[in-house]
């Protein structure tokens, strides 16, 4: 067994043991050093000395994104500068972004994370791997890199965008496997297409690893057969330290699709976003993480507004690590709809049914004087796109059939002609909300 997977298999006793540890010490830590975590502490009337089991966790306050960025830059760094070796940044779209000091003893965890996800992908130090994910203060470029690194992989710091050279160097140094969002992937393989190039007969490349963004099993299947590689789920984010928190293994990949949970790291809990309780193991809420060896930015009870859940049963490859459901979506980016709870996920899983479409659509609502108008616009194949008026109206109505047997709501379907839809570099946006000023 590699080294770095050594606690993937830890006996539960002893990962539980581990866990309240690690949590008895980084409360006190916290508790010391942070004023914002020990105000709210105090006014619970909670100490440190009350962490006696872990289900003692329910005790201490929430943490949630607003609270990091009232805190901005540094109010929740709880580690002298001196130790601090790198910081990270996220979400600068709406004011002032949140801002994450890491010590080295951070960054090493991190990127012994994202190695064990690399390693339990099947990935080794013979591998070849293309990180296409931004460099700098986002999370995955630098979280990969060092991952890969560390399992022994020739890293390729390629970064988003250029998609001409991403091709031409995964074809000329062998490259066998890439980091990248789903979303981007999907435009180099629309360049790929273009030029004429096979995945299967012209490239080595055999693993996407793809995370930063929901995506469906659809999604997957999609691209799996079109290229012949296999994708791999991977997840994090920049609250908790970034991708490499959780993986799928060959069995939750594919059997009851799910992602491990580093959880000797990443101590999980799943909460009713409305009462804030915590639900048992099985039950669907919200996903909250405290961060067990984080000193620079430590986060106790952080709210992701993840929506999943942990199973029950240990998955087959015997991890001991829970593995919880794929990230299908956070829960603001639920859209009300005439009244009606609609995810994005929803909407890609009822378009990748139907065969004619391709992997590329939009989502638009429009206030209306009556209803608010779902408009969903939606490549298709060149092959499907006729002068026949007919054959369309035969496509678009069992599009639209797909979507509102799922959805439950009527929507606008718009067919429209391959590369006519705006492609992603990084994290795709794909829905366009009128209402939301
Ligand atoms: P930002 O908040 O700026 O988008 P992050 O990279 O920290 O920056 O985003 C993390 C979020 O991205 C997660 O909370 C989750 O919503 C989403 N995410 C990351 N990985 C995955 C994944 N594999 N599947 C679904 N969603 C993901
Ligand atoms: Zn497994």
């Amino acid at each position: 067994m590699n080294t770095i997977s050594a606690n993937d298999f830890l006996p539960v006793e002893e990962l539980r043991r581990l866990q309240l540890e690690k949590l008895q010490r980084i409360v006190a830590y916290e508790y010391e050093r942070v004023a914002l975590f020990r105000r709210r502490c105090d006014e619970r009337g909670v100490k440190p000395r009350d962490i006696v089991t872990l289900k003692d966790i329910a005790k201490l306050p929430f943490m949630i994104k607003t609270d990091l960025r009232d805190e901005y830059p540094l109010g929740l760094t709880a580690a002298p500068m001196e130790e601090i070796v790198r910081f990270h940044c996220s979400s600068g779209t709406t004011g002032k972004p949140i801002c994450i000091p890491n010590t080295a003893g951070d960054v090493e965890v991190w990127a012994e994370a994202t190695a064990r996800c690399l390693l339990m992908f099947g990935l080794s130090a013979k591998d070849i791997l293309q990180v296409t994910y931004g460099y700098g203060l986002f999370t995955g470029g630098l979280g990969l890199h060092y991952g890969g690194e560390k399992l022994g992989c020739a890293v390729l710091p390629i970064g988003g965008g250029n998609t001409d050279k991403q091709l031409m160097l995964m074809q000329d140094l062998g490259v066998t496997a890439i980091a990248c969002t789903p979303s981007y992937f999907l435009r180099i393989m629309d360049v790929a297409r273009e030029k004429g190039i096979d995945f299967r007969r012209d490239t080595k490349l055999r693993h996407g690893i793809f995370g930063a963004e929901p995506w469906t099993d659809e999604m997957r299947a999609k691209i799996e057969t079109t290229t012949g590689i296999v994708a791999h789920d991977i997840y994090g984010l920049t609250e908790v330290s970034g991708p490499g928190v959780a993986g799928s293994c060959p069995y939750c990949e594919r059997e009851t699709p799910g992602l491990h949970i580093w959880e000797d790291h990443y101590y999980p809990e799943i909460i009713d976003p409305d009462t804030l309780e915590p639900l048992p193991d099985g039950e669907a809420g919200e996903l909250v993480f405290t961060t067990l060896d984080r000193f620079g930015t430590p986060m106790v009870r952080y709210r992701t507004r993840d929506l999943t859940r942990l199973h029950v049963e240990r998955c087959k490859c015997g991890r001991t690590a829970r593995v919880m459901d794929r990230i299908h979506a956070r829960s603001d980016d639920m859209l009300i709809i005439h009244g009606v709870n609609v995810f994005p996920s929803q909407v890609e899983t009822a378009l990748l049914s139907v065969p004619e479409v391709e992997p590329h659509y939009q989502i638009i609502i429009t206030p209306t004087d009556t209803l608010d108008l779902l408009e969903i616009k939606v490549e298709i194949r060149s092959e499907s796109f006729s002068d026949d008026i007919r054959a369309l109206e035969t496509l678009r109505k069992r599009v639209f059939n797909a979507v509102k047997a799922i959805i439950g709501v009527s929507p606008r379907i718009t067919l429209v002609e391959p590369g006519s839809l705006p492609r992603s570099e990084g994290k795709i946006k794909r829905v366009i909300d009128n209402r939301r000023k």
